[in-house]
């Protein structure tokens, strides 16, 4: 397997490598937007660990559950392996603060913008912020990279162009710290940002085939 380098991405879900689907819970619905297969592998060819960090509150709502949402992660996976990439480990958070059924409902610090599950992701990856990323379609992600200490990559795709919009419009100053048309193109930026910088390249079809997946579950996140 290709050694931790310490560079990381970290990529919100919905929006950002998949087609936003309400509450996206079966397989059969997942629908990788164009690119996104092919962006996954450029950034684990040139040596990157690659984390999805998503809220999941349709779990909290009861629309679906954690197994569910885990056997979508397998499936994506099984996806991308196809196309010669693959996800290092999945993160999700299945709370909401005002909704929800029994203990899922609650403030938990997972949700993003908070940072609890870049902070879980730590415990199992080696994380060089200075050399990390997150890539995500709303403004939370890029306030969620903001306040972990990353980089952080607004796209286009999802809810990106929209949320873009809506600052320019308010004469806000942009949140993010670089744009991107889709994944892809974030993906090119990002590799040719850190090329020169010594990235051991990684072959992901040398890696066993394991995948990680882990849930933030109620009590042990925070
Ligand atoms: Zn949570």
């Amino acid at each position: 397997m290709a050694e931790n380098t310490g560079r990381v991405v970290f990529l919100d879900r919905d929006g950002t490598i998949n087609e936003e689907v309400h509450y996206l819970h079966k397989p059969e619905d997942l629908y990788f937007l164009p690119g996104a297969a092919e962006a996954v592998r450029m950034l684990k060819e040139a040596g990157f660990t690659l984390i999805v960090i998503t809220n999941q509150a349709g779990v909290a709502r009861g629309y679906y559950t954690c197994r569910d949402v885990e056997t979508l992660h397998a499936y994506m996976n099984e996806q991308l392996r196809k196309e010669g990439g693959v996800i290092d480990a999945f993160y999700y958070c299945p709370h909401h603060p005002d909704c929800g059924i029994g203990e899922y409902k609650k403030v938990c610090h997972c949700r993003k913008p908070d940072t609890g599950m870049f902070e879980a992701a730590e415990k199992e990856f080696a994380v060089d912020k200075a050399h990390s990323y997150m890539i995500g379609d709303k403004e939370l992600d890029i306030q969620a990279g903001h306040n972990y200490g990353v980089e952080s990559v607004l796209v286009g795709t999802g809810y990106g162009a929209e949320h873009k919009k809506a600052a320019e419009e308010q004469g806000r100053e942009k949140f993010y710290d670089y744009y991107a048309a889709d994944l892809k193109a974030a993906a090119r930026y990002i590799i040719a940002k850190e090329s020169g910088k010594n990235i051991q390249k990684g072959n992901p079809a040398e890696g066993p085939e394991i995948q990680h997946e882990r849930s933030i579950l109620p009590g042990t996140s925070d």
